[in-house]
């Protein structure tokens, strides 16, 4: 094995400990929680290692980088989930490697989403972004819908031709009233995907957590946590 692969694996292993004994603390059986890697900034070869490694699910949050490395990326058996902001103008080539948008958080994107995914003749997995801290009726400074708009949103979504209401994600605020309380986020997100999936049952995603917090997001409830530097480092630069 090559240095870099050892690191990896020596890291997924920490971040697989880490997520086990946060379930075991829970309550909650192993396999209800799921590693995505992010692996934003890092080129398509630690990609490859990571695949050769057992991981199956990765994100990406811009489109310019993902693009490029998932072509290169393509003969490898991976899920893409796009986690950034989205442009309508990018939603073209996301369409074309992503499996999953986690970042839905208007009807603009839906509708383009939309169109895109039948076009790809591609069903796309969707996430309502939400916005914990923006005010009814706001997006949040770094994306997501307030908790006001979910239900509206989650409608437009279910109505669109070759998207799938998979459930919601959310990135703790960094202020307002959540600041420091990422459990309590979580909660809240937990509370929003209990609402929506009393109308759409088969949305039971939540996406929440990162390399700092995912104790806290499995503790709440989360199905899905979303780790980048825990598993390939400190980014070099911001992403
Ligand atoms: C970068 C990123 C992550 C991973 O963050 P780390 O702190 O590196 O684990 C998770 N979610 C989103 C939306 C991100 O942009």
């Amino acid at each position: 094995m090559t240095d870099r692969k050892m690191e990896l694996a020596a890291n997924l292993a920490r971040v697989e400990e880490r997520i086990a004994a946060a379930c075991a603390a829970a309550g909650r059986r192993r396999d209800e929680v799921t590693l995505i890697v992010v692996t934003k900034t890092y080129p398509a070869s630690d990609v490859r290692l990571l695949a050769e490694l057992g991981v199956r699910q990765v994100a990406e949050n811009r489109d310019q980088d993902a693009a490029p490395k998932a072509v290169e990326c393509a003969d490898l058996p991976l899920t893409w989930h796009f986690v950034g902001q989205l442009q309508t103008n990018k939603v073209r080539s996301v369409a074309g490697y992503a499996g999953l948008v986690q970042s839905v958080d208007r009807a603009r994107l839906v509708t383009a989403l939309s169109k895109e995914a039948v076009r790809a003749e591609r069903e796309m997995g969707c996430l309502i972004q939400v916005a914990l801290d923006a005010e009814a009726g706001e997006r949040g400074d770094r994306g997501g819908v307030a908790p006001d708009g979910v239900a509206a949103l989650a409608e437009a979504i279910d109505n669109a031709q070759g998207l799938r209401l998979d459930g919601v994600m959310t990135v703790a605020p960094l202020a307002g009233p959540y600041e420091g309380r990422q459990r309590a986020a979580f909660e809240r997100l937990r509370e929003i995907s209990t609402d929506l999936r009393a109308a759409y049952p088969a949305a039971t995603m939540v996406s929440a957590g990162m390399s700092a917090d995912l104790e806290d997001a499995v503790a709440a409830g989360a199905t899905h946590v979303r780790v980048g530097t825990a598993v390939l480092g400190v980014r070099p630069r911001l992403g």
